[in-house]
This record gives C-alpha cells, sequence and structure tokens, in this order.
C-alpha cells in the first residue's frame, strides 16, 4: 500500500470507485475519466509501479482477470470490439504509477484509433537491422 497512490486508496476504500469486479488479489474499476462506455481498470490490489515488478503470479493474475472481463465488459455495453492496453512507464503514457490495464470497449465508426497509432512516426529499419534487433531481443528474453 502506497498511501500517496491513488489506485491503492481504492483498494483501501478510502476513495470511491465503480467496481465492476474483483479477486482476491486484482480489482477491476470503472475508468474516472473514460475514453469509452465501459472503459474499465484492471489492476493488482498490491502496489507495483511497472508490468515487470509484478511476480509470475500476480502477472497471470491481472492478465487472468483481463482475460475474464474483456468479453463481459464489451457485452455489457453492446460494444463491437475491444481495446485492450497498457501504458508500461512514464514514456509511454503511464501517469497512475500502479499498474493497470485499460479495457476501452470500441464501436464501429467511433472515430478512435488502432493501438498502432499509439507510437510515433515508424523507423525505417533494414533486413540487417530487423534481424540484429530479434537476435537481440531473442538473446534478452533467454536472459
Ligand atoms: P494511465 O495514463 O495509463 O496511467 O491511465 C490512468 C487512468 O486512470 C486514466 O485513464 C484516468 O482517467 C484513470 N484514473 C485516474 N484516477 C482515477 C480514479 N480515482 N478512479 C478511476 N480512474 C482513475
Amino acid at each position: 500500500m502506497d498511501g500517496n497512490c491513488v489506485f491503492c486508496r481504492i483498494v483501501e476504500g478510502e476513495l470511491p470507485a465503480r467496481i465492476v469486479d474483483e479477486s482476491e488479489t486484482t480489482l477491476a474499476f470503472l475508468d474516472a475519466n473514460p475514453l469509452a462506455r465501459g472503459h474499465t481498470l484492471v489492476i493488482p490490489r498490491d502496489h507495483h509501479e511497472r508490468i515487470g515488478d509484478l511476480s509470475p503470479a500476480l502477472a497471470a493474475d491481472v492478465f487472468d482477470h483481463l482475460y475474464r472481463i474483456t468479453t463481459a465488459v464489451a457485452d455489457g455495453v453492446g460494444a463491437d470490439a475491444v481495446t485492450v492496453g497498457f501504458n508500461d512507464g512514464p514514456a509511454a503514457g503511464q501517469e497512475v504509477p500502479h499498474v493497470h490495464g485499460h479495457v476501452i470497449p470500441r464501436f464501429e465508426g467511433d472515430g478512435g484509433r488502432p493501438i498502432h497509432a499509439v507510437a510515433g512516426s515508424r523507423p525505417a529499419l533494414s533486413e540487417d537491422e530487423l534481424d540484429n534487433i530479434a537476435d537481440r531481443l531473442s538473446e534478452s528474453c533467454r536472459s
């Protein structure tokens, strides 16, 4: 529990939230400034800033909760599709430093963009550079 963290304070019941689902280790509640009807956040109850800070078990719980509610949230508001994503770190736009997955219902013609729109301009990468990046990532994933 971090007393300065708004999401920890929601977990503790110190701040109001429209909780829609919960588990022993996770909580799902409506975003206070929704990007769409039914915009929901899924968080671990324990305070962790980044995805990489989660234990494997807690990460599995968060992703399991996202898996379980994505279709339910879409059905609940009659959405045509859903965008699910994490802003993992300030450079990616994370404003609340407590891991949270966004479940954003999407509607035909809602004017929103696909997840490809979140990054800046696409880098021009040669085949050699792509090979090199794949090798580095492969090594990093194994370590
Ligand atoms: P992010 O930029 O990924 O850190 O997103 C943080 C999200 O938390 C934003 O969509 C905010 O609207 C939402 N938010 C901030 N404070 C609250 C709150 N007290 N209750 C519900 N949602 C909140």
